[in-house]
């Protein structure tokens, strides 16, 4: 099989393979975490992978709900 691409989620430069791609609305990605958007900091297969940092929920920092 071929390359699909770098993964398209922000952030992360990592080539797909179509062995390990992970599919979401038609884009592929790297791994699941990835094609998920990283729901609570979940990480990228690829340790260090920037696309980890930058999808993380600010915690702390979260806004306050509007009245
Ligand atoms: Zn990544
Ligand atoms: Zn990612």
């Amino acid at each position: 099989m071929s390359d699909m691409g770098t993964c398209a989620c922000p952030g992360c430069e990592h080539q797909v393979s179509s062995e390990e791609a992970a599919l979401s609305e038609g884009r592929a990605y790297c791994c699941t975490a990835c094609a998920a958007g990283h729901p609570e900091g979940m990480v990228c297969k690829h340790e260090g992978c920037e696309c980890t940092e930058l999808n993380r929920p600010a915690s702390g920092d979260l806004p306050h709900e509007q009245i």
